[in-house]
């Protein structure tokens, strides 16, 4: 399936055409038309089988890039992960010079993250700690969140980020959409969903990690 079969901006399409995605991957295919009709989606697949694109293609899809407000939260269960996080995104965005997307992960100053906080984002890419500790300190606000992404939730939860993941989500709005990717789909994984999710898209590949 070719990604000239989703909704998108013809801006958004060249993007993708430009990093040399053809075709979209399988879990692309099944996960991305219910991530852009705005549904909550939970989705499993192995690693390097393109989830980034398959949750960043449909938050930059939805962001109103003209509202500076941070729009978009996507937790990963380490600074790496969220730098590669981070990364990609910035290739898929690359259509919109505008959009601006924020790493909040630990052992970074937290100074400097107040510093850029004060400048805005649409995007936030982070850690549960730190991201937890800037809604603490108010020094984020996520009063305008549409999209709220966990990614890799199963190794966040093996790393038991489990609290500080239900203390972010007290911070979010109550209207929004929750996407939830992981390399393994166990009972754990469903606890979460139906804790946080609402009638939510599953879609599974058939090997696990
Ligand atoms: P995962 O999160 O499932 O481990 P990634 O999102 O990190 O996988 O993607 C793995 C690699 O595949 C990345 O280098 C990414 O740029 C590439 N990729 C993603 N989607 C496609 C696609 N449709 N076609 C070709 N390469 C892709
Ligand atoms: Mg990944």
């Amino acid at each position: 399936m070719k990604f000239t079969t989703l909704p998108l901006s013809s801006q958004m399409i060249q993007t993708i055409e430009s990093l040399g995605y053809t075709q979209m991957t399988a879990i692309q295919a099944q996960a991305l038309p219910g991530v852009l009709e705005g549904r909550d989606v939970i989705a499993q697949a192995k690693t390097g089988s393109g989830k980034t694109a398959a949750f960043g293609i449909g938050l930059l899809h939805h962001l109103d890039v003209k509202k500076f407000r941070v729009q978009s939260l996507v937790l990963c269960p380490t600074r790496e992960l969220a730098d590669q996080v981070a990364k990609e995104l910035r290739r898929i965005a690359r259509f919109q010079h505008n959009i601006k997307i924020l790493m909040l992960t630990g052992g970074e100053s937290f100074g400097k993250q107040l510093g850029s906080l004060e400048h805005q984002a649409h995007v936030i890419v982070g850690t549960p700690g730190r991201v937890l500790k800037h809604l603490n300190k108010e020094s984020l606000e996520l009063s305008n969140l549409k999209t709220l992404v966990l990614d890799e939730a199963d190794r966040m939860l093996d790393m038991g980020f489990i609290e500080e993941i239900e203390s972010v989500l007290t911070f979010v709005p109550k209207e929004r959409q929750t996407l939830l990717f992981s390399a393994t789909y166990d009972d754990e994984i469903l606890e979460i969903s139906k804790k946080i999710q609402k009638n939510a898209l599953h879609v599974k590949t058939t090997e696990q990690e």
